[in-house]
């Protein structure tokens, strides 16, 4: 198709020589200008058909209106295009915040909401109504209308749940355009019960330590005098020996607590087959150096029922029980332990005393960091009060389980329940030759 300038000199000339051979200029200038005037007539419907459906695309005829056409479907294609990548990133966000276990909360200027998410409806007891509400007066928690208000120094302030006062909320005030602010809320129940089982570790511990230091300082006092004899000097230094042992057991526990604690729990190539039976030999020998012959031992072990697990671990678990049922049972008192197949496949290690036995209400509580029936008792028995705390977290690494039964003045029994993945029979000697050599190569 010819350009428009060159359209309209060919009317011009071509009405020009009509008029010319007919002499009928006007004639002729009047018939060029109507099929100007059409031509253009008829572009503009198109116009006019393209506005109304612009995705269809333009139709124009004469290259001017071509070219413009083209730019505009270019403008409008990029402007759609635009348009769905902004409202796909205005769902991925809407999804996003709706996700959010914390409440987020936009309110205008005026402190109306604007927008809010679903945890904001659950954890505030909002609904979508209230939308365009004023959010202070729709809580009624005087510390977050405060906040909300923007009269709160430190922007962030804690309050209970309008649903539930156990439950502890965090709000904090952001301000954003326009006079706009959004306000989070977190739930922080756990995390202050956390902060308060930190700080009372911490004092635990300060006070399980000062104890045996305030002892020993007082010795180390009496040993600067001038004037010690040397009997009296040798009698000082010996009873350094039981405040020191003290603390280096306290400090032992507590590394291996905090060991316990931090790694990740076995992964299964940590899990060696471990010859549970000798292991349990072991601790019954220190058990029955630790009673000095004030106590029964008898012992019930299937040497045929092995495990898997880590050795230092399970060794440290099972002393442990015992050395407690020493230590909690008067002389003469009986304890027995038990190394059976359990009904449902797995493995049970049982550890039963005729001590002093446990109270029904502190039965729960027991396996506590520093938890302790009766203080006193555990301090004079050497106790760290960390015992339980480390066969209970040894056995949730082991993906096994505590259990307690005792009666006052009667006795208990401490039971491990393994579970049957961790069940093994003992290697035959060729089987235990490669284990003894993959071990060496692993040292
Ligand atoms: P401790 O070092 O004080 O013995 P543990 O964590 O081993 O700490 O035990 C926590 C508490 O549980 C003990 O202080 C004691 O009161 C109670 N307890 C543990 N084992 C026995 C038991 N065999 N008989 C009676 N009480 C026990």
């Amino acid at each position: 198709m010819p350009s428009e300038r060159f359209l309209a000199a060919f009317l011009v000339v071509a009405a020009l020589v009509v008029g010319i051979l007919t002499d009928a200029f006007a004639w002729a200038g009047l018939a060029a200008a109507l099929v100007w005037i059409a031509l253009q007539q008829r572009e503009f419907s198109e116009l006019r058909r393209f506005s109304r459906t612009p995705l269809s695309g333009p139709q124009f005829r004469l290259p001017g209106w071509i070219a413009a056409g083209d730019r505009m479907f270019r403008q409008i294609r990029l402007a759609r295009l635009r348009t769905r990548r902004t409202l796909a990133l205005s769902r991925a966000l809407q999804r996003m915040t709706a996700a959010l276990p914390d409440a987020a909360i936009m309110v205008d200027a005026h402190g109306r909401i604007e927008q809010m998410n679903a945890a904001a409806e659950q954890m505030l007891g909002l609904r979508r109504g209230d939308r365009g509400g004023h959010l202070a007066s729709l809580i009624r928690q005087p510390d977050f209308t405060v906040l909300v208000r923007g009269r709160s120094e430190a922007g962030i302030v804690e309050f209970p749940s309008p649903f539930d006062d156990q439950t502890r909320l965090e709000a904090r005030r952001i301000v954003m355009e326009a006079g706009r602010v959004l306000i989070l809320v977190r739930d922080v129940t756990q995390l202050n019960r956390l902060l308060t089982m930190r700080q009372d570790f911490v004092a635990n511990v300060s006070h399980e330590l000062r104890t045996p230091l305030t002892v020993i300082a007082g010795y180390l006092e009496a040993l600067a005098e001038d004037d010690v004899d040397a009997d009296v000097m040798r009698q000082l230094v010996q009873r350094l020996d039981a405040p020191t042992r003290r603390m280096r057991a306290l400090v032992d526990d507590l590394l291996l607590l905090s060991r316990l604690e931090a790694n990740p729990p076995p992964g299964d190539a940590d899990l060696r087959p471990i010859d549970l039976p000798n292991q349990l030999d072991a601790c019954l020998a220190e058990a029955r150096m630790l009673s000095n012959g004030k106590h029964e031992f008898r012992s019930r072990i299937d040497r045929a029922l092995w495990l898997r697990g880590v050795e230092r671990e399970l060794h440290s678990a099972a002393l442990n029980m015992l050395s407690n049922a020493v230590r909690y049972s008067p002389d003469g008192g009986e304890i027995e332990i038990v190394w059976e197949r359990a009904p449902s496949g797995g493995a049970r290690l049982a550890v039963r005393d005729q001590g002093i036995g446990i109270a029904q209400e502190h039965i729960a509580r027991i396996t506590e960091r520093f938890y302790r029936v009766d203080l006193a008792r555990s301090r004079v028995a050497g106790g760290t009060g960390l015992g339980l705390a480390i066969v209970k977290h040894v056995l949730k690494r082991h993906r096994s389980q505590l259990q307690v039964t005792s009666q006052p003045g009667k006795g208990s029994t401490f039971f491990c329940d393994f579970d049957s993945g961790l069940v093994i029979t003992p290697p035959t000697s060729r089987e235990a030759r490669i284990e003894n050599e993959e071990r060496s190569r692993h040292l």
